[in-house]
This record gives structure tokens, C-alpha cells and sequence, in this order.
């Protein structure tokens, strides 16, 4: 797929870059406005990243579409032993994200692609059938299994570091308990890579002890609120019949915010969201600025607004 490129894409998936391709340059302007809360860009498009540095940084750079557009799994990459290909996409593609945005931080979530989501590429093929792809194989669960597409990634980590590009910090997704990160810390270190993760909440399970990563040490915890509203309230977030009832700002999700929030305060670890959640609703952008959430990432093409509504917000 062409950077810019127009698709119309099912907002609840995991697959979604809503706002990132229908930007409007006129839209696409600085906002001279300081906030406290900083507020930062989700992109998954390298090509996009010039359209949004005025932001505070990247809270979230999604991998999957970089890494899929020569048409073929990344896994796939890796049974052909094709591993310097997939460091130098990653290295290219992340590169550019973080040239853009230097010294402010970008943020690049590993590799978080669920076994249906490309099964039509080549190698795809060969991905495992699940009843429930949703909470399956996939994110950090996955790499402690299968390691080979994280230590690409964490090289192509220690190389932007290498190239000076010392702004991007690699993020850990749908993580459930320590181990997975000491398994992370681990690859990093025999790589040669940076171990100073962040993580991402998108489970109870995480969220509830969270103290116990901050206590391990991570650089920042960043809510994937689209998941954790997901695994909290158990409606399956592509299931059109339950979007009604998708809430993320159901008290359970209020609890979880405020609670990780706080603890992470106590451990001067920053906190963050990047869930569609702060792109869409105000209410949710107050409930979590006078929490004491410290950055907020949204959509490109909410990042003007979102900054206004934090302004506002935080003066009252
Ligand atoms: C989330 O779950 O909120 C998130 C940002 O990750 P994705 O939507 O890519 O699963
Ligand atoms: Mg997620």
C-alpha cells in the first residue's frame, strides 16, 4: 500500500490508521499551543510524519503496514532467512519517523500482527488457525515464543541508536506479566540493543500489576485502550452487534486508568494512551488530564483539536 493512499478500513480493527490517510494539509498546521499534557501522534505511515512533528513526539508508531507492504509476511522474511531485509525496512521506515520528530521521542510498537490479519500474504498462509485471533498469538506472548522478528526489530533498534537516532524507544504490546519484559530485556541485551521498554496496558491483567513493572523497570506505560476495553468488558471489538455497548470510558476502564495512572506517578514512569479513545471523546481527555495522565496520542488529523480541548481543560 502507497503512503497517503485512500482505504476504508473497519475503525473498531486492529488494522485501523484512521485520520492518517485523508489529511488535510490545511488541517496538518502547527498549533502554537503549550500544554502540560503532552500531545503526541499516532502514525503507521513513515510518509505521514512530516504532516504531524509539530506534535509532542509519537506514542505510538504501528509496524505492521511497513512491514507488510512488499506483500509478504514478516515471518516469512525470517523462514528464508531473509533477516537483513527485514532490519533494513525496519531501519528505513523507522528511521524517517524518527529523523523527523528529533529529539522528540517516537515510540515504535513491536510487531502486534494477530494469525488472521495477514493470511493473504505470502506466508500468511501458513498461519496457525485460531478460534479467537483476538486474544491469541500475538504481541510480546508471541515473541517470547518466537523470537526471530523481535531480535530484527531490537537490531534495527541498536542500529538508529547506532546512527544517532537515540529519540526511538521500543514498546511492548498486549504484555500480561513481567517475564514477558525480562524475556524482551533479555533478547535486547544479547543484541546489543537499548532495554529501557515501554509498555503497553491493554489488559486487566497488566494494569493490576502494574506496580510490579514500574518496580522492574519500564520507561512508560501507554494504554491500548481499544484492547483493554476489549479484554475489561469482554466484547470482542470487531463485533458490529456490540459497539453500543464498547465503552471505554465504562467505570471498570475509569478504575484502570486511574489506578495506573497514579501508580506509575509514584515511580516518575511516564504514562500515556494511544487507543482511539482521547482521538474521539473530550470527556475521556478531561477524565484523564485531571487523573494526571502525562502525554495523550492521537490521530494526526486530531492532534490540533486534541491540544485544544488539553488547553482548555488544564486551565480550568
Ligand atoms: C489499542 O489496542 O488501543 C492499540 C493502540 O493497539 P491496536 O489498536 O493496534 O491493537
Ligand atoms: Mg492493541
Amino acid at each position: 500500500m502507497k503512503d497517503g493512499m485512500k482505504v476504508t478500513i473497519d475503525a473498531t480493527h486492529g488494522k485501523i490508521y484512521p485520520g492518517e490517510l485523508e489529511i488535510k494539509e490545511e488541517k496538518a498546521k502547527a498549533v502554537e499551543i503549550k500544554t502540560k499534557t503532552q500531545v503526541k501522534a499516532n502514525l503507521a505511515f513513515p510518509g505521514t510524519a512530516e504532516k504531524a512533528k509539530h506534535a509532542d513526539g509519537v506514542g505510538l508508531l504501528r509496524l505492521e503496514h511497513m512491514l507488510t507492504k512488499a506483500g509478504m509476511h514478516p515471518i516469512e522474511y525470517v523462514r528464508n532467512g531473509r533477516h537483513v531485509e527485514l532490519i533494513e525496512i525496519i531501519v528505513d521506515g523507522v528511521g524517517k519517523v524518527a529523523q523527523a520528530f528529533y529529539p522528540k521521542e517516537i515510540w515504535v510498537r513491536s510487531l502486534d500482527a494477530r494469525t488472521d490479519e495477514f493470511r493473504n500474504m505470502k506466508g500468511g498462509e501458513k498461519e496457525p488457525q485460531e478460534d479467537n485471533p483476538m486474544l491469541g498469538w500475538h504481541g510480546i506472548r508471541r515473541s517470547v515464543d518466537e523470537p526471530e522478528i523481535l531480535k530484527c526489530e531490537l537490531e534495527a533498534l541498536k542500529q538508529l541508536h547506532e546512527k544517532g537516532l537515540n529519540n526511538v524507544v521500543w514498546e511492548l504490546p498486549f504484555i500480561i506479566d513481567v517475564s514477558e519484559l525480562r524475556k524482551a530485556k533479555e533478547i535486547a541485551k544479547q543484541v546489543g540493543a537499548p532495554t529501557n521498554f515501554g509498555i503497553m496496558v491493554e489488559t486487566p491483567a497488566c494494569a493490576l500489576t502494574i506496580e510490579e513493572f514500574c518496580k522492574e523497570g519500564i520507561a512508560f506505560a501507554s494504554f491500548g485502550s481499544n484492547d483493554l476495553t476489549q479484554t475489561t468488558l469482554g466484547i470482542d471489538r470487531n463485533n458490529e452487534n456490540l459497539i453500543k455497548i464498547f465503552n471505554e470510558m465504562h467505570l471498570s476502564m475509569q478504575f484502570l486508568f486511574k489506578h495506573v495512572i497514579e501508580i506509575c506517578k509514584k515511580y516518575n514512569v511516564e504514562s500515556s494512551i494511544c487507543g482511539e479513545l482521547p482521538s474521539n471523546r473530550k470527556d475521556a481527555v478531561e477524565f484523564l488530564v485531571k487523573t494526571g495522565i502525562d502525554s495523550l496520542s492521537v490521530n494526526i488529523d486530531a492532534i490540533d483539536k486534541v491540544r485544544e480541548w488539553v488547553a482548555e481543560i488544564e486551565k480550568s
